[in-house]
């Protein structure tokens, strides 16, 4: 009998960090520019999956002709991995993020990648560079997977080879001084994502088209887009990268409103998390539409009195202003609120292992 293929061959650096080079790095490393040791690499070509690779962080040598440099077939995920206080190491539903690369790749027209694929990566990445997980409250180790079109080829058809790539990079307290309420920009000018598009996968593309109106937004001195339905402009979809979320509250009732999934939103996970995990604070939880009008209208009413974006990136960020064409409004005095503060705490806590898992949320990796 001969042994099966491996499906993911484990390759260490030979150019490894030491505990003071990677502590250096580890220090204060903001989002996204510090890099682990290792990334995976998983081909596709001949209708398959191939078998993969864990080797040393690196650039990929692309041809000038590939595909996605072109035509931007290419698609993306962020997961986290989190200290735990016995000293183990979890990812938060990371088969929710497998899942939703693939429902992602079939809007793209590329190939699924098996979940148990992607579960292995990410398990065998993370424990191989276990040591750049960050202890703190608030740090993790962010994931990235993606995938994109290698065919050296400029016609214009799904790609016949594809990339899976996973990398990694610690991440440190999203906002050094603490929660800071942002300010966001309503856009009537730009549209993200229109029925029957792209709106639900993560594909690249959604970020380039996004540019310009971020770019709007700090000119009108806010921080955040706010994005419009495409056809009536008049529905709240989301902001930037995040999903929103409005806290109504009548006495001692707080029910959260998001935005309900159309699609041309992303699904996203905290969305979905926060949604169930509202019931155990106490709060009633809706998806419904709403409107600009109605932002507007149930601020002025006091009955609207938080409004919060919620990612895997930044967790939970209070939205403490918001601006349109025609009119500019506090929300919650421009400061954090406290719902937004209370399920931004027992999503950290859950993540942490400083509070009870009961839905096993949480993928215990090494
Ligand atoms: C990734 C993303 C989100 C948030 O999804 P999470 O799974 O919670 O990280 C929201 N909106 C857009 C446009 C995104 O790309």
């Amino acid at each position: 009998m001969t042994a099966p293929t491996p499906t993911l061959q484990i390759t260490p650096s030979p150019h490894v960090l030491d505990d003071e080079q990677r502590q250096a790095r580890m220090t204060g490393p903001g989002f996204g520019r510090v890099f682990t040791d290792h990334m995976v690499v998983i081909p596709y070509r001949d209708g398959a999956w191939q078998p993969g690779e864990v080797k040393a962080y690196g650039p990929l040598a692309l041809d000038p002709a590939t595909s996605a440099l072109h035509y931007g077939q290419a698609i993306f995920e962020g997961f986290k991995a989190f200290a735990q206080p016995d000293g183990s190491v979890a990812t938060f539903r990371p088969e929710e993020n497998a899942a939703r690369f693939n429902r992602s790749a079939a809007r793209l027209a590329m190939p699924a990648l098996p979940p148990e694929r992607f579960m292995e990566a990410a398990d065998a990445l993370i424990t191989l560079d276990r040591k750049w997980v960050p202890g703190a409250v608030g740090e993790s180790l962010y994931l990235r997977p993606l995938m994109f079109a290698s065919d050296a080829y400029l016609g214009v058809r799904p790609s016949l080879a594809y990339l899976f790539v996973l990398f990694a990079s610690p991440a440190g307290a999203y906002f050094s001084q603490g929660v800071k309420p942002v300010t966001v920009w309503i856009s009537e000018d730009f549209v993200r994502a229109a029925a029957g598009g792209t709106g639900e996968a993560k594909c690249a593309g959604n970020y380039a088209a996004s540019l310009a109106a971020q770019a709007q937004a700090e000119q009108k001195g806010c921080d955040q887009v706010v994005w419009l339905d495409a056809a009536r402009r008049d529905t709240v979809e989301e902001m930037g990268g995040m999903n929103l979320f409005f806290v109504y509250r009548d006495g001692d009732h707080v029910t959260l409103v998001t935005p309900e999934l159309t699609g041309s939103l992303l699904p996203g996970v905290t969305r979905r998390s926060l949604l169930e995990m509202a019931r155990d604070l106490g709060f009633a939880a809706e998806e419904r539409k709403v409107t600009v009008r109605q932002w507007r209208d149930d601020l002025a009413a006091g009955r609207l009195t938080e409004v919060f974006a919620c990612g895997t990136a930044a967790v939970i960020t209070p939205v403490g202003k918001v601006k349109a064409n025609g009119f500019e409004l506090d929300i919650h005095g421009g400061e954090n609120g406290p719902v937004a503060l209370a399920l931004r705490k027992a999503l950290l806590d859950l993540q942490h292992g400083a509070a009870p898992d009961p839905r096993g949320w949480m993928h215990k990796v090494c």
